[in-house]
């Protein structure tokens, strides 16, 4: 009898948020079967995306993902891959739209010249999706003149460019049954390869679907491959080696997967807080990831991070549904209140609880952090105060975390004086 191993999804079990008939699930799942046959594993692959209705797909990748501002994911594609030089088996994909192409294209041309080993997929839909379907500098003449657009300067030749700054191959596909077979050849070449696919857009193109398809369909396949390569060194030292490495220390009851969500203010420590909590999962034997959101003005707003712990190895670090909260400040609260669910164990500054609050999750606990610590070290003493309390991993391990800072005396001192109060009561 032959059994048939199942081959592994790149590819989580998010819906795809595409609407109905958009051409990037096309590309996305060219993506995934090609990778199904090149034989990567899910964490060989680095998966970096940015602004626009193609940057909604990291959260759909079951590799490692990276999300970043609009029209630069190749450069933050560019420093992974210059991390990733010294290890071989390593895949760095690149997404980006023919909008973020436009506002990055130096990026673009500054990853080709340096030929680092990675893909870059320009989903060219000829126009702005995300923002109303404004014309990008990708919009090809005939897709211009169908939508009356009174402008006659041609657009930017991505693949032209690419190849010209020093693209290891640049292709351009149009026809969808293509797709994963340029992708297929693109990513197993070494070096910086670029593929430009066609993703129509029927949002903003429906009405004239027709001759959409045809502006699309009439463009030629254009491919260009340099014999050879010289993948630069680039004189980076490799990220793997440069990781900090963890040493079990201290053992863990932990039996299955916790998520732990810390909601403060900006400057209040809660990055920190998170960084160090995750650590102690390390030091303690378990998986931890470690993820971290606050607005771009840093100094101001909330912050917020999500930690999980599991026996296993955590592939998707997405938190839906946190099982721990620890709510700090107003900013926080206001963040996360609509997250907040009833079977989540809720730890809350006391001075935030409204009548209301308290109706609604009548099982929440009142803690008064605030006196506990001063606002930059709330954070963490509210994270010592939880661990404490729920045993998830030692107090050492948290202890151990911190010692790697700078100012470790003041954070274990903040640590000390929270399990002593909690002895004390
Ligand atoms: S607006 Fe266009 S590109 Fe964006 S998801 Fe909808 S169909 Fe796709």
């Amino acid at each position: 009898m032959t059994t048939n191993k199942p081959k592994t999804n790149y590819l989580t079990d998010k819906k795809f948020p595409f609407c109905p008939g958009c051409g990037h699930g096309i590309t996305i799942n060219a993506l995934n079967k090609a990778l199904q046959e090149l034989n990567y594993g899910p964490n060989d692959v680095v998966v970096v995306s940015d602004i626009g209705c193609s940057g909604l797909i990291d959260p759909l990748f079951a590799t490692h993902t990276i999300h970043g501002l609009h029209g630069r994911s190749p450069a933050l594609g560019l420093g992974v891959a210059m991390g990733l030089n010294q290890n071989k088996g390593k895949k760095v994909i690149t997404f980006i739209g023919d909008g973020g192409a436009t506002i990055g294209l130096q990026h673009i041309l500054e990853a080709a010249r340096r030929n680092v080993d990675m893909t870059l997929i320009v989903l060219n839909n000829l126009l702005y999706g995300m923002t109303g379907g404004q014309i990008s500098g990708l919009s090809t003449q005939k897709y211009k003149e169908i939508i009356d657009f009174e402008q006659d300067i041609p657009p930017f030749d991505v693949i032209q460019l690419a190849y010209a700054s020093g693209a290891r191959m640049a292709v351009r596909v149009n026809a969808p049954n293509k797709i994963k077979e340029t992708l297929k050849k693109a990513i197993e070449t070494e070096g910086f390869t670029i593929v430009e696919a066609a993703s129509l857009c029927p949002s903003y193109g429906m009405k004239r679907m027709n001759e959409l398809v045809e502006v699309i369909e009439e463009e030629n396949i254009l491919e260009h491959e340099r014999p050879a390569t010289q993948i630069r060194d680039n004189q980076t030292q490799s990220l793997i080696d440069k990781s900090l490495v963890i040493q079990k220390k201290y053992d863990s009851d932990l039996k299955e997967r916790k998520g732990i969500l810390i909601a403060g203010s900006a400057g209040g420590g809660v990055q920190s807080a998170a960084k160090y909590l995750a650590m102690a999962g390390i030091f303690s034997g378990l998986e931890a990831t470690m993820k971290g959101e606050y607005p771009i003005t840093v100094g101001t707003g909330f912050s917020v991070a999500e930690v999980i712990f599991d026996q296993k190895k955590i592939n998707y670090t997405g938190l839906d549904k946190p099982d721990y909260f620890i709510i700090v400040t107003q900013d926080g609260l206001d963040k996360v209140r609509k997250k907040l669910h009833p079977e989540a164990k809720i730890y809350i500054e006391e001075k935030l609880v409204t009548p209301e609050l308290e109706q609604e999750f009548p099982a929440l606990i009142k803690v008064p952090f605030s006196r506990l610590a001063n606002r930059k070290s709330m954070a963490l003493a509210a994270v010592t105060y939880v661990l404490n309390k729920e045993g998830i991993l030692p107090i050492d391990a948290l202890k151990e975390a911190v010692s790697t800072h700078r100012l470790k005396d003041i954070f274990v001192g903040v640590i000390d004086k929270v399990v002593g109060s909690l002895v004390e009561n």
